[in-house]
């Protein structure tokens, strides 16, 4: 980020204007004591801001002993917190959701300049969190409340389903959405009585400690989240083997060694994990809604989005109109630094993510693939930008076909017909989300439904369906398992406890009753509650 005057170069993208703020002007030394203050660890770290390489502030990292403390303190916090309401819980949540909104432009300055996203990028992750908020703000009660089910024998028995708290959750993040991945993924945690011993990403520790902040200021004590910070093969595993319940969203190859260290002391975990999302564009597909629909969500926070699109079906029939105008609109994308709103792309987040996308490119086009647009660094904007990059003839060899490229890379095959199309989207081990676009909402629909991912959006890329906050949200196969949002969401990080109360007469024989008796009498009863239909 600069405030100098970015000129658009004579070729490729043009720049959007540099904004007129600072990193230095946003992380103040003020705000790094701020956010940090009652943080663990005797080691330091720091971050870079991905629009220039300058850092952006040092920060306490933690031991494995740190770790353990924190873990103490959590576990002591969060039996007051879980001997409150459920109630006077979820208008913690209420009250964050209000301070957020209010004080968002120091958010949203911390998300772009840790991430390196653009601004409407970064206010759309505010708005993923803030739907949470306001969903288990408002549904917790009822989530939480104890259920009547009907008994073993109606009215003799009484079945209540109580929830109980996990207890402590152990929970690790990525840098890609740091604000969602960290408070939002928390937020029902905490609704529902349970303290986090959080690990998020070093490199966006100032926007989860930001996180944190706020919720303390909007009622949650201090001890219920604790953040540790450092290297993440050290302080993760740490986490993951203290906690009550582990949420992990990263790699697959990481959430395999974390599900293998919570399974070895059989607790439970939640894996949000990586993706090779694909779009269908049907023969009816309206044409200029899908090339919308298509730059969104292909290159959205530059590709680094677990739910972005990176392989794009496009029916034979219409594949010439709708390539001519994603090309032209993709080419129009304007790459921007600045800490305001009106740039289309943003930076990558690290030189590691800007050596796999490159290499991907790379490789594709020396094996035959075409470069529609894009496929090159812009060092000219920042050290770490990629220009969007359609590819036009990738096949199975190619590392951009199969593997996870998190970067604005979309690879670009016709079909001819459905059948063909569904069998190819589903050939990946991933399944996380994907895409349907068509006029017709029932075919849409059908399609949908045989497609293996945790998540599909008809006429829509992922914000219909990772937005609808009430439904369940998460991967098949090597995508995960578990799911945020919804019911599901929330119940994950409880217990549930049966308790059955038996009135009047136990179920053996008694009072005399033979054996023979009592079996001929539940004869006729198993026979009765089938006819009488209960469930
Ligand atoms: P990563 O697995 O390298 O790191 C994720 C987190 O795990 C970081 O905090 C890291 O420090 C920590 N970590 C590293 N080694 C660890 C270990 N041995 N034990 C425990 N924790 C450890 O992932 P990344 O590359 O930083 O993140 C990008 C990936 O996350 C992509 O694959 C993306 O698709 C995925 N992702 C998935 C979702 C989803 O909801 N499914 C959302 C966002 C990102």
């Amino acid at each position: 980020m600069t405030d100098s005057v970015v000129v658009a170069p004579s070729d490729g993208n043009p720049v959007a204007p540099a904004g007129e703020r600072r990193a230095s002007d946003v992380v103040t030394p003020e705000l790094v004591a701020r956010l940090t203050a009652g943080i663990r660890g005797s080691g330091t770290d720091t971050n870079h801001c991905p629009f220039t390489g300058e850092v952006l502030a040092e920060f306490p990292t933690c031991s494995t002993d740190d770790v353990a403390a924190a873990y103490e303190d959590a576990r002591a916090a969060q039996r007051a917190w879980a001997e409150r309401s459920v109630r006077a819980r979820a208008a913690v949540l209420l009250r964050f959701h209000d301070l957020v909104l209010r004080d968002q432009d120091e958010l949203l300055d911390l998300i772009q300049l840790e991430t390196g996203k653009t601004r409407l990028q970064a206010h759309e992750e505010m708005q993923a969190v803030l739907v949470v908020a306001r969903h288990y703000g408002r549904k917790a009660p009822s989530y939480l409340r104890p259920r009547r089910h009907l008994g073993a024998v109606p009215l003799l028995t009484q079945a209540l389903v109580l929830r109980h708290p996990k207890g402590v959750v152990g929970h690790i993040s990525p840098w890609n959405y740091p604000f969602e991945l960290s408070a939002g993924d928390a937020l029902p945690a905490f609704v529902a009585g349970n303290a986090v011993v959080m690990k998020p990403d070093s490199q966006t520790a100032l926007t989860a400690l930001w996180g944190r902040r706020k919720l303390i200021e909007a009622g949650l004590p201090e001890d219920v989240w604790q953040i540790v910070l450092g290297e993440g093969p050290v302080v993760g595993p740490a986490v993951v083997e203290q906690g009550d319940y582990v949420s992990f969203t990263g790699s697959t190859r990481t959430g395999r060694d974390v599900a293998q260290r919570a399974a070895a002391r059989l607790v439970g975990s939640t894996l949000e994990l990586g993706g090779k999302n694909a779009m269908l564009v049907l023969d009816d597909a309206d044409i200029d809604k899908a090339v919308d629909g298509a730059v969104r969500s292909c290159f959205s926070s530059a590709g680094q989005l677990c739910i972005s699109i990176e392989r794009l079906y496009v029916h034979a029939a219409v594949a010439e109109e709708f390539l001519g105008k994603f090309t032209e609109r993709t080419r129009a994308m304007r790459l921007g630094t600045g800490l305001a709103y009106g740039a289309d792309l943003g930076s990558l987040v690290s030189a590691r993510q800007l050596e796999v996308v490159t290499r991907h490119v790379d490789e594709a086009r020396a094996k035959g693939a075409t470069v529609l647009t894009g496929g090159r660094p812009r060092p000219d904007v920042g050290p770490l930008f990629y220009e969007p990059t359609i590819l036009d003839g990738v096949e199975p060899p190619m590392a951009v076909c199969t593997e996870e490229t998190f970067g604005p890379v979309v690879s670009v095959y016709r079909f001819g017909d459905v059948e063909e199309a569904v069998d190819r989207a589903n050939g990946t081990p991933y399944g996380l989300n994907s895409s349907v676009w068509t006029r017709n909402t029932r075919r849409g629909r059908a399609v949908a439904a045989r497609l293996r991912t945790g998540t599909v959006n008809v006429n829509e890329g992922y914000a219909a369906a990772y937005a609808s906050v009430a439904a369940p949200m998460g991967g098949m196969g090597q995508s995960g398992l578990g799911r945020r949002h919804g019911a599901e969401g929330i119940w994950k990080y409880t217990e549930a406890q049966t308790v059955a109360t038996q009135r009047l007469l136990p179920l053996a024989p008694s009072s005399g009753m033979t054996d023979a008796g009592y079996a001929a009498l539940m004869n006729k009863g198993l026979r009765a509650m089938k006819t009488l239909r209960l469930r």
